[in-house]
């Protein structure tokens, strides 16, 4: 299982370098995004394509090529292979099989964020992407909304205003958080400020609204503030009831 650049090339370890460059072949979520990565790196290796789609089918392939002695790398188009990415099943079926899963590790947007964000991080709770639509992402955030630990959320350009508005419904505007985007590249930045903060800065500026993000929001600090948040919520539910 082998990380690969969330941005910046130099991402890459030495490690995952050698490892990409010494098996049999590499499995990857999006053939031709890798053969981009292995060209830069001058690597040349036969390319297997393995998402979501066909994760299930590919996994007992994979075994048996690994039983007959392969050795195989399994790479998606960002950072750690599984973390929002395919892989699981094939890890499960490997390990199943009694063949040996070896981590090469390195970047990870949510960790990075984390490293950066100086919001709590001896405990958190990796959120990934919040549902689609807004209904099914209100009743995701309810349920976060007393979760004492850091959460972290990842984020796309298309949905990053509307999550932010319903982080600021769900939570409340005032709550710590940090919205790193596009770590490791060229337009990198780090906002710390309140959700309601952030939710401003980006519907202002642009600019602010283009590439990938990590969302980092400081957990419910105490109970007062959770029954604040019980109690926003029963009125806002109870004026939709009166509408
Ligand atoms: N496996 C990846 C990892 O280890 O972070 C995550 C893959 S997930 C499909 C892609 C999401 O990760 C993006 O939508 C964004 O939320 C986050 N992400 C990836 N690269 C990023 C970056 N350079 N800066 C900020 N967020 C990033």
């Amino acid at each position: 299982m082998v990380a690969t650049p969330i941005g910046n090339l130099g991402d890459l370890t030495t490690r995952a370098r050698e490892v990409l460059g010494a098996v049999d072949a590499i499995c990857a979520e999006d053939t031709r995004h890798t053969r981009q990565l292995l060209g830069a790196l001058g690597i040349e290796r036969p390319l297997l394509a393995l998402h979501e789609h066909n994760e299930a089918e590919m996994a007992w392939k994979l075994v048996e090529r690994l039983k007959a002695g392969d050795r195989l790398a399994l790479v998606s188009d960002a950072g750690t292979p599984l973390v929002s990415d395919p892989g699981y099943r094939l890890v499960r079926e490997v390990r199943a099989a009694g063949l040996k899963v070896v981590p090469v590790p390195g970047a990870c947007a949510a960790i990075a964020a984390l490293s950066v964000a100086g919001i709590p991080s001896d405990r958190f709770c990796f959120e990934g992407f919040l549902p689609a639509k807004s209904s099914a992402r209100r009743e995701r955030l309810a349920a976060l909304s007393r979760e004492p630990r850091t959460l972290v959320f990842y984020e796309s350009s298309h949905r990053i205003e509307e999550s932010l508005a319903d982080l600021v419904a769900m939570f409340g505007p005032d709550r710590e958080a940090v919205l790193a985007r596009e770590l490791t590249k060229l337009f990198e930045t780090v906002l710390g400020d309140t959700l309601g903060g952030i939710a401003e800065q980006v519907a202002a500026d642009e600019n602010q609204r283009k590439g990938e993000f990590v969302l980092i929001v400081r957990g419910c600090e105490d109970d007062g503030e959770a029954k604040l948040l019980e109690g926003q919520r029963l009125y806002a539910k109870l004026a939709e009831h009166l509408k």
